[in-house]
């Protein structure tokens, strides 16, 4: 089976994250903040926090945006459950703004619409969650002028856009959203196996973030709400978690971390191959993109009642296809909550014709030549 996405393990990798297992620490070492100054570096974020995945990533970050019980956040349906469950662990209502049919992105146009609504009825969001689908960033200009006008937070899941850029911008660089979470799932761009990262330029808030990941609990006097009772000495001041990244993670991800530029540039040119090849089959592709980190190539059928056929037909042949994404309110946990078919009918409408074709920097042009011509043989 060829997979949509796979991780690439070098003898680097593999020697880095032997020398973790060697020395004296195999979490809350060296490794991590070696990490975390890299993201920092590559990004031009002023401070980057690893944690143990991107779903603990966004619910930290919507803790230190300061969402609660009775608040609101907004997000895309286009997007895997995390990006929206982080608003329940903090008893928030999360409401979905459907996507654009061009970027499959939130619609920026719909969203300001939305918005004048909500203002009127005092139940404007607390944070909107914009989904960089694929690898490509939403209309993050936009978004963020409407964060000025309205008054809330932005947090980007950016877990498909490690190493991406925006208007000439790394992804994450905070000129456009006041957090960027970042997945380092094996699937994703680099992985660390699990593991995710908030970024942001606000160090209050990259502070709060370390001590929420780890309990809570801080050793800096200056802190402490009275006098330190010695060495020994720590304080919890607020109710944190367990969500630390292992110096194991950490090493994987520094050395992964160097190839960033050729995973990326790997991943460009299979998704020019694909534009190429695929150019005159009765499929809707992914507009061209320079700045994208190309994570999923979806094709879309024109012919949507095909689209289960198909999928099961590429299967049958080795072509590990899937699907990106089931829109989160069709989900029976978000049905519960109220949300119906027919809430975001565009983003409805692309799941009934998408399928995610193969593509991952270990893919090779034969690998990718066999999926190109299963596809011809069957639309054809
Ligand atoms: C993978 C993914 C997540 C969750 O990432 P984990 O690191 O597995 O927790 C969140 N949002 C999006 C858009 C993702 O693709």
């Amino acid at each position: 089976m060829i997979p949509y996405g796979r991780q690439q393990i070098s003898e680097e990798d593999i020697a880095a994250v032997e020398a973790v297992l060697r020395s004296d620490w195999l979490t809350q070492g060296p490794a991590v903040p070696a990490f975390e100054v890299a993201l920092s570096e590559r990004t031009g974020a002023t401070h980057a926090v690893a944690v143990s995945s991107a779903t603990a990533a966004l619910h930290l970050a919507c803790l230190v945006a300061g969402v609660g019980e009775g608040d609101r956040v907004w997000t895309s349906p286009n997007t895997f459950v995390a990006s929206a469950n982080c608003a329940r662990y903090c008893g928030a209502c999360v409401d979905f703004i459907d996507i654009d049919p061009d970027t499959l992105n939130i619609d920026i146009g719909l969203l300001a619409r939305r918005l004048a609504v909500a203002a009127q009825s005092d139940a404007l969001p607390k944070v909107v969650i914009p989904v960089a689908f694929a690898g490509r960033s939403a209309d993050m200009q936009a978004l963020h002028s409407l964060a000025r006008q309205y008054g809330f937070v932005v947090i980007e899941d950016a877990s498909h856009a490690v190493g991406a850029s925006y208007l000439g911008q790394p992804v994450a660089s905070g000129e456009y959203a006041d957090m960027t979470v970042f997945s380092f799932h094996p699937v994703k761009i680099i992985t660390t196996a699990e593991g995710g990262a908030v970024l942001t330029n606000r160090r209050e808030w990259a502070d709060q973030l370390q001590r929420l990941r780890s309990h809570g609990i801080t050793r800096d006097p200056v802190l402490m709400h009275s006098a330190s009772e010695g060495d020994w000495y720590y304080q919890m001041l607020e109710l944190g978690f367990n969500y630390r990244m292992t110096d194991l993670q950490a090493a994987l991800g520094l050395s992964q971390l160097q190839r960033l530029d050729v995973f990326l540039e790997r991943r460009r040119q299979l998704a020019c191959r694909y534009a190429a090849q695929l150019a005159e089959l009765p499929l809707i592709l992914p507009s061209p993109s320079e700045e994208s980190a190309w994570h999923l190539y979806v094709v879309q059928l024109v012919d949507a009642s095909r689209r289960k056929a198909i999928f099961n037909e590429l299967r049958a042949r080795g072509i590990g296809v899937n699907v990106h994404y089931i829109p989160v309110h069709l989900q029976p946990y978000y049905q519960a909550q109220g949300f119906t078919r027919g809430y975001c009918p565009v983003a409805e409408a692309y799941y009934q014709r998408a399928i995610t074709l193969p593509l991952h920097a270990g893919m090779t042009d034969a690998q990718q030549d066999e999926v190109v011509s299963v596809l011809k043989e069957l639309l054809q």
